[in-house]
This record gives C-alpha cells, sequence and structure tokens, in this order.
C-alpha cells in the first residue's frame, strides 16, 4: 500500500541497504532504471512485476510525467511498488518530483536512502572526499546543465571554495567545466580523478590534472572528482585479486549466490549460467520421509551433499531423533549444512571425495549387521554404497533428489560467457550439463574445478582442466581460481 523511492546504490550489489532489500523482497511491482543491477532486481519475490523506465543517455526514456502517473496509479491500487533509482533517490534522481507527485495525489511514500555514487565512486577509486590537512568541504555537482550559459551553477564560486569537487553527469561537458573552474582560480594542476563504472568489475579510473580534463579518456557513467584528495594513491578495488575478471558459475541458481558473492568480494563480475536444476525424488519424496522414520535404526546416515541434508534434515522432528545414529559429512559444505541444524558431523572425510570417506569409515560392529542409510542424487557414483557393502556395511541408498539439466541459456548469458575470462565448476554434473546445454565450443579460457572427480569427468570428455581446488570447498576453488588466472 506504499509506493518506496528505494536507492539501489552504485552498483555494487553489496551496497544496497538493508531496508531496501526488505522493502524489494515484500514488492509486488519494482520500476527501475535500465541500469539496475540484475541481481538486485532478483531480490524481488519471482511473481513481482518489473517494468524498466530506461533511461539511457540518447536512447528512449519514459517521460518524468508518465513514470509519476504509473507510481500513482500503482500506489492507488493497493500495491507495494519499489521505484528502485541508481545511488540514492534524493541526489540527482527526481526523486523529489516523484515524492511530490504521490503526495499530491494522497499515496503513502517512503524514501529509502541509497548510497549515492557521489560518495561510493570515488570511496572506491581510492579517493577520500575528505582528508585531515587536505581540504575541509566537499560540493556535489551536476555537470549536466548548459555549463556556458547563464544561470547554471557558478562554477568560479564553487572553484572558490577550495575543497574537493564532485561532478556527476559531467563528462560531456568536462572541458567547459574545466574552464569555469580555472577562471575561478584553481590552479591548472589540481589533481583530478575520473571514475567510469564505479564499484563495478568494469571501474576504470584515470588520473589527470585540470588543465588536461577537457581531453581525458573517459565516458559516462563517469564521477569527476577535482581537489588535492585526488592526488592520494590509495586504490585498492581495482588491486582486488579478481578485480575485473568475468567468471562463469555453473552451479544450481539457489546454490550460485554463495560462490558468486565470493568471486564478486574480489573484484569478479560473476556470470551465473545454472546448468543443472534441482527437483524433487521421483517418488515425490515418499521413499525419503520414510527413511526420516527409520533414522535411529541405523549405525550411520552418510551426506554426500548439502542438498541431501537439506531434504533430509527439515523431514526429521528434532536432531535429536538420529538416536544413536552417527553422521558423516563428505566434506566441509555438507558439515556446515548440518551445523545449520545443530548436527556436528562423526566424520568428515581428509579429501572430500567418496574414496576418502570410504578409507575412514569405521568397520561394521563384529556382532550384529551394522547398516548404514544413504540419502543422496538419484544418479551418482556407486563409489561409496559398493565399498561400504564390501566392507560388510548393509547400505540402503534413498533417492532424496533429482538433478536436471537446465535449459540452454538465453542468448544474453551466451554472450557473457563467448567473453568470460574463466568458468568453474563443483561437481561432474555441472561438467556434463554445461557441455550439453552450451557445448564445448563456448568454454571460457580457463577452467577450474572444485575436486579430482570433477577433474576426471572434464578430463574424460576432452577438456583440459587448468586448475583443481586443493582443499575441495568453494573457499578451495576460489584460491585455485585466483592463483591461476
Ligand atoms: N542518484 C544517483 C545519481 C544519478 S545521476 C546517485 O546518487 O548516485 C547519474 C550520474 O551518476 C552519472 O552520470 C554518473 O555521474 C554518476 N554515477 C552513477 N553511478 C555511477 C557509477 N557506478 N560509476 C560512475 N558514475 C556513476
Amino acid at each position: 500500500m506504499t509506493v518506496y523511492l528505494v536507492g539501489a546504490g552504485p552498483g555494487d550489489p553489496g551496497l544496497l541497504t538493508v531496508r531496501a532489500a526488505e522493502v524489494l523482497a515484500q514488492a509486488d511491482v519494482v520500476v527501475h532504471d535500465r541500469l539496475s543491477v540484475a541481481t538486485l532486481l532478483d531480490l524481488a519475490p519471482a511473481a513481482a512485476e518489473r517494468i524498466s523506465v530506461g533511461k539511457t543517455p540518447r536512447g528512449p526514456s519514459t517521460p518524468q510525467d508518465d513514470i509519476n502517473a504509473l507510481l500513482v496509479e500503482r500506489g492507488r491500487a493497493g500495491q507495494e511498488v519499489v521505484r528502485l533509482k541508481g545511488g540514492d533517490p534524493f541526489v540527482f534522481a527526481r526523486g523529489a518530483e516523484e515524492a511530490a507527485a504521490l503526495a499530491a495525489a494522497g499515496v503513502a511514500f517512503e524514501v529509502v536512502p541509497g548510497i549515492t555514487s557521489a560518495v561510493a565512486v570515488p570511496a572506491y577509486a581510492g579517493v577520500p572526499l575528505t582528508a585531515r590537512g587536505l581540504t575541509t568541504t566537499f560540493t556535489v555537482v551536476t555537470g549536466h546543465e548548459d555549463v556556458r550559459g547563464a544561470g547554471s551553477t557558478d562554477w568560479e564560486a564553487v572553484a572558490r571554495l577550495g575543497g574537493t569537487i564532485v561532478v556527476l553527469m559531467g563528462v560531456a561537458n568536462r572541458a567547459a567545466i574545466a574552464d569555469r573552474l580555472l577562471a575561478g582560480g584553481l590552479a591548472p594542476d589540481t589533481p583530478v580523478a575520473a571514475v567510469q563504472w564505479g564499484t563495478r568489475p568494469e571501474q576504470r579510473s584515470v588520473r589527470a590534472t585540470l588543465a588536461g580534463l577537457g581531453h581525458a579518456e573517459i565516458a559516462s557513467p563517469a564521477v569527476i572528482v577535482i581537489g588535492a584528495t585526488a592526488g592520494l594513491d590509495l586504490a585498492w578495488y581495482e588491486r582486488l585479486p579478481l578485480f575485473g575478471r568475468s567468471v562463469v558459475v555453473t552451479r544450481p541458481a539457489a546454490r550460485a549466490s554463495e560462490l558468486s558473492r565470493r568471486l564478486v568480494r574480489l573484484g569478479a563480475h560473476a556470470v551465473e549460467v545454472p546448468c543443472i536444476r534441482i527437483e524433487e525424488a521421483a517418488d515425490g519424496g515418499a521413499a525419503l520421509r520414510a527413511a526420516a522414520t527409520r533414522v535411529a535404526d541405523v549405525d550411520w546416515v552418510v551426506f554426500t551433499s548439502a542438498e541431501s541434508v537439506e531434504r533430509f534434515l527439515p523431514l526429521l522432528r528434532d536432531p535429536r531423533s538420529f538416536g544413536g545414529a552417527q553422521v558423516a559429512a563428505i566434506g566441509p559444505g555438507t558439515a556446515d549444512a548440518l551445523a545449520a541444524w545443530a548436527v556436528v558431523a562423526d566424520l568428515v572425510p581428509e579429501r572430500s571425495v567418496a574414496e576418502s570417506l570410504l578409507a575412514a569409515f569405521p568397520p561394521p560392529p563384529a556382532d550384529r549387521r551394522g547398516r548404514v542409510m544413504l540419502p543422496r542424487a538419484a544418479v551418482a557414483r556407486e563409489v561409496l554404497p559398493d565399498g561400504l557393502r564390501a566392507q560388510g556395511w548393509e547400505v540402503e541408498v534413498v533417492e532424496a533428489y533429482r538433478t536436471e539439466v537446465a535449459s540452454p541459456p538465453t542468448p544474453a548469458a551466451r554472450a557473457e560467457v563467448a567473453m568470460a575470462d574463466a568458468i568453474v565448476f563443483t561437481s561432474s554434473s555441472a561438467v556434463t550439463a554445461f557441455l550439453e546445454v552450451a557445448g564445448a565450443d563456448s568454454l571460457p579460457p580457463v577452467m577450474v574445478c572444485i575436486g579430482p572427480v570433477t577433474a576426471a569427468t572434464a578430463r574424460h570428455h576432452g577438456i583440459s582442466v587448468d586448475a583443481q581446488a586443493e582443499v575441495h570447498t568453494l573457499d578451495g576453488l576460489v584460491d585455485a581460481l585466483v592463483a591461476v588466472l
């Protein structure tokens, strides 16, 4: 019943506010600009309507009056409306006009401030807006208006203020802006930092002087910082180990984000191409539910994936339902999934492969039949059940879920894969599924696997593996990627 004017931040999805994520999660409709980051739009429910009111520099755009009318109409219709805007909604974003239209129409609205590019983009370029001893003020100015015309910003006065000058929308007029600031008394050698696509993996910064700003090679969107602090070199984002690299993540959609987040934190652009879908078991979960009632009757329950844990544990009323059964996890990721249910794995092998688990598994009791329950994917390697049986265990394999090959990537995703620097695989099934939906020709130059089984599957298909994680976890995978890229 409310229209939220929400700041989306400057681009890095991590710079969204907690409140913005909250209102997005309960939106009926999201009205966004064309450049909004896709992962932010994903925070809205799948069923929410998404309306692009694209504003491109010289392309088509929705007139502001139409946007105002749309917000009023949807608000009146009783929908939860999120108007998502880059940076902060009240900084050069016409949020004031939208709020005024809503107020005039009697539609309830809230403003969710965002991290403005005026502050965040210089920060990601390592340019502080103030620094003790260098500047006591900063001024944020639009360079969009007719800089040489009468009645425009008093640039000479801005120059006389003497602090840091932050210019938004100033790329096209940069020469004229420089002239007026020089006319206002700023020194020709005043440092300048122009930062394009700040806070994103595409970030590019150019250092210049005020005299050279007019012919600095920079394109929109960019924030131009003029003043002594622009001469400091505190770059950090552009020095991150995966900065600017584009990495294809093939995990199923629900599991991709954790890996993508780690890559993004290292400066990479993560391209999610989920190659497998996780579906419920063919019997609708009946066997798994039945198995859950018998869990206390077995000696061991063995989990070979976090997915199995997350499907099995909710079926137990309480972790104590395990009774005397011990619990094994194939690796740290699976153990973490158990820990989320307050279950501490009794056995986690050194290496996250079936062979290692087998080697570490105790022998069955001598005086009675020893029983193992193994809830897992419908199709999986038989190494574990066969090996346990060979050790004398009675093994019950229970189908916990199925993996299906996902639909082929969209043309847009394909184009991103073609440009990518690397691809990472966290399972054999993802390798085969990728080859099926995208084909070997679309593999990026560098490929990294989580472990030996995944790597063997790749080699079996004639694909060379550039690196393999030493520790078979997401962290291990990311470390291997950093080492090879
Ligand atoms: N409300 C927004 C500003 C919108 S005006 C905010 O608070 O950030 C659009 C201008 O913002 C662009 O022309 C550019 O100067 C700046 N801008 C926005 N995002 C940017 C980014 N990621 N990198 C560089 N400049 C950006």
